[in-house]
């Protein structure tokens, strides 16, 4: 069995409102799992009820196999860091570290031994003495961090944790904490709004909307095979392109130009949607510039460039095609003119279909 198993999980507030519906998910012991979505789908209510912060409204939470729904945040073994640091502010570095093992009664020089490894690991030795006025933004969020590891529990739970940190700090905590993960192994649940945190830090990434699961996945199989148009627009950035088009003999029109969809997918899939409205998926950096070369097995678009944003490693050209707005992700060095007509390729391989009714993804063929 799972290490924590989330069986039907339901929050309802006592002001009626329901904040998360059915939850469902088997967590391995060691994983490193994100929930991710936008603010208010529920992400923090399902952690805090993990943490035991919050009653489970319905269904049932186990740890190692154990129902866990009564037992109180120490019981559980859990570790919290959230977004605003909590940190004594008269207590220096050593003491804000030291504290919860002075509170349960460990012995001074364990806890002296337990201190000087934390801040090694955490690079905070130089700053043992300092007060957290005295830190900055990244340093301080280590402290945190520090004092929930330093208690060895077997579960992790983070908050947002990097968000009050400038974009640089950000960067650097990430890897700091995938590798704090590696180096204690605890299960790791850390929420997020942010995707890129949870492609870069995840084992596997729950995406949530509206208090409900909409893929739970490795970030690789969230790119590639997101399940609806919520989870594509969300992982990747900037965001896949959606194009609405009504299906007629297997064929969309795209501003003018012919996608015939015959090329790809199965007869019955075809039969299927006649008629109907589909959305055209295809992500920025997925496409070709017919300029650079022949393109073989893809749909060709003509469009206009409208506005270009060079980024150094590469350029989001943003283009009109007959009224269908569209990014494109390019080399720098193939930045195009404004106002100039643009020829791009999207490779049958890169190619998605929603239904427009639904938002679900279209499985173009069987396999
Ligand atoms: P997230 O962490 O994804 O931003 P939350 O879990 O904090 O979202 O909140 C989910 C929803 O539940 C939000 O609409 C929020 O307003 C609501 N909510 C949070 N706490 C309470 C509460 N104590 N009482 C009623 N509604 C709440």
């Amino acid at each position: 069995m799972s290490y924590l198993v989330l069986k039907g999980i339901n929050k309802i507030y006592p002001n009626g409102y329901h904040a998360v519906h059915d939850f469902n998910l088997q967590i391995e012991k060691g994983e490193f799992i994100v929930f991710v979505g936008s603010s208010g789908c529920g992400k923090s209510t399902t952690l805090r009820m993990i943490a035991g912060l919050e009653n489970i409204s319905k269904g049932e939470f186990l740890i190692d196999g154990k129902r866990a729904n009564e037992m109180g945040p120490r019981e559980r073994g859990v570790a919290m860091v959230f977004q605003s640091y909590a940190l004594y502010p008269h207590m220096s570095v050593y003491d804000n570290l030291a504290f919860g093992l002075t509170l349960q009664g460990v012995d001074d020089d364990v806890i002296e031994k337990k201190v000087m490894n934390t801040a090694k690991i955490l690079g905070l030795t130089d700053y043992l003495d300092r007060k957290p006025r005295a830190l900055s933004g990244g340093q301080r969020q280590r402290v945190a961090v520090g004092r929930a590891i330093i208690r060895k529990v077997d579960i992790f739970l983070m908050d947002e944790p990097l968000s009050n940190l400038d974009a640089k700090q950000r960067v650097t905590m990430r890897s700091e904490i995938t590798q704090i993960h590696r180096e204690t192994g605890a299960t790791t649940i850390y929420v997020t709004h942010d995707q890129t945190e949870a492609m870069t830090m995840a084992d596997r990434i729950v995406v949530m909307k509206d208090g409900y699961v909409q893929q739970v996945g490795t970030p690789h199989a969230l790119y590639f095979n997101p399940v609806n148009m919520f989870v594509a627009g969300f992982i990747g950035e900037p965001p896949m392109n959606f194009i609405d088009a009504v299906m007629k003999n297997g064929v969309l029109d795209v501003g003018g130009n012919t996608v015939d969809l015959n090329k790809l997918a199965d007869k019955d899939v075809i039969k299927k949607y006649e008629g109907k409205e589909v959305a055209l998926g295809f992500r920025p950096e997925a496409i070709k510039l017919t300029s650079k070369g022949e393109v073989n097995d893809a749909y060709r678009i003509s469009c206009k460039v409208e506005l270009t944003e060079l980024l150094g490693d590469n350029t989001n050209v943003y283009v009109d095609i007959n009224g269908v707005k569209s990014i494109l992700k390019v080399d720098p060095h193939d930045s195009p003119e404004l106002d100039t007509d643009l020829e791009f390729a999207i490779p049958y391989k890169s190619v998605y279909l929603f239904d427009k009714e639904t938002e679900k993804r279209i499985k173009l063929t069987k396999e």
